[in-house]
């Protein structure tokens, strides 16, 4: 076995020893848990500096998790009914997911899949097989997310395998990864993984970082492997309230990001989640954090502001007015200090 897996053995999921560490009612906690399920890994859980701090809540079971709101719902994305194949969301024309693992190392409170960690999706070999032979009979798809879970989570060996067939399909120019391992459990970007996923280039990953405090010298140890195996990387990151949703974490959180040679990719607007209402922002937070960041900061620290829409209708880019108005083919906008600036267009 190797030393993440037992890390990842070893990681907190008793409620009595979560209950006594921060003193809560272990009955709430076991009875949070009966819905959401909770694994934190002993890294994760680590970085908690005082109860309620923003590792805290992306991590612990927490009693508003059980509120019902009519606005939520168990698969916010529709993504059940963009499964043309086992194991694959195929929503836009030219890129899918594959979904190839169903675990995760920390199971995050906020968790779009929250619904699998309740009914888990059977991801077993022979339905990513089918998922990867829907993938090469069809000659559209340029580009695969292997996604999850986490797929870092599985075996190096069983992860090769799925690259190097969809390595083998001529129309994929590339590969992306998305995973949250840097962040949770660093001691899984190990060299063997680092040299087996180096073969397999055009390969990218993006990763998944919520807050400031969540750059250590572990994760940015874990990163700087991925980016000397020259890896591009990318980060996501997800506004949650009481978490990041302020200006100056994010900025610094994305100027920290680029320091260990991630470039922020998208920040998302939290979906529509059942158990997640009380990390819901309204969508002026995100627009006002995306205005201090242009122009105030490095456009490298800029990420794209998106929502994923309810219902399957896909990512939508979330950009605030700089248009003030138009007079005739005059074009006024304003700057990122509110300053107005005339630009005359062309004509058609
Ligand atoms: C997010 C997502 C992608 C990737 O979208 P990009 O904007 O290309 O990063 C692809 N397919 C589905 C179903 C997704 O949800
Ligand atoms: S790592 Fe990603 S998929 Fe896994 S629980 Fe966290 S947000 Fe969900």
């Amino acid at each position: 076995m190797e030393q993440w897996q037992k890390s990842l053995e070893n990681a907190l999921t008793d409620a009595s020893e979560l209950a006594e560490m921060f003193r809560l009612s272990e009955e709430t906690v076991r009875r949070v848990a009966s819905v959401f399920p909770f694994r934190i890994t002993r890294y994760y859980l680590s970085l908690i500096r005082a109860k309620g701090d923003p590792i805290y809540r992306q991590c612990v079971p927490d009693e508003r998790e059980l509120q019902e709101s009519g606005d939520l719902m168990d698969d916010p994305l529709g993504e059940e009914d963009l499964t043309p194949a086992p194991c694959v969301v195929h929503r836009y024309p030219d890129h899918c997911l594959l979904l190839v693992s169903n675990c995760c190392a920390c199971y995050c409170r906020f968790c779009t899949r929250k619904r699998k960690f309740r009914t888990p999706m059977c991801v077993d070999d022979s339905s990513v097989r089918r998922g990867i032979e829907y993938i090469a009979s069809n000659p559209a798809i340029h580009d695969v997310l292997v996604s999850g879970g986490d797929p870092l989570l599985l075996e190096t060996d069983h992860l090769e395998d799925i690259l190097r067939r969809l390595r083998a399909i001529g129309h994929v120019d590339f590969i992306r990864i998305g995973t949250r391992t840097p962040c949770v459990l660093p001691e899984r970007i190990n060299r063997r993984l680092v040299s087996m996923l180096k073969k397999y280039h055009p390969l990218y990953i993006n990763v998944h970082f919520n807050h400031p405090d969540e750059i250590t010298p572990e994760s940015a140890a874990a990163l700087t492997r991925l980016a000397d195996a020259g890896i591009p990387l990318g980060s996501q990151t997800v506004l949650l309230r009481g978490v990041n949703d302020d200006p100056e974490v994010i900025r610094s959180l994305m100027r920290k990001l680029l320091s260990v040679r991630v470039k922020p990719y998208y920040l998302f607007q939290s979906d529509l989640i059942y158990g997640t209402e009380h990390f819901r922002t309204p969508l002026s937070v995100g627009l006002d954090i995306m205005k201090r960041l242009r122009g105030w900061t490095s456009g490298m620290a800029v990420p794209h502001f998106a929502i994923d829409l309810p219902c399957g209708g896909g990512k939508v880019p979330l950009v605030p007015d700089y248009l003030e108005k138009v007079e005739g083919r005059v074009y006024t906008f304003r700057n990122f200090r509110g300053v107005p600036y005339r630009y005359p267009d062309i004509e058609e």
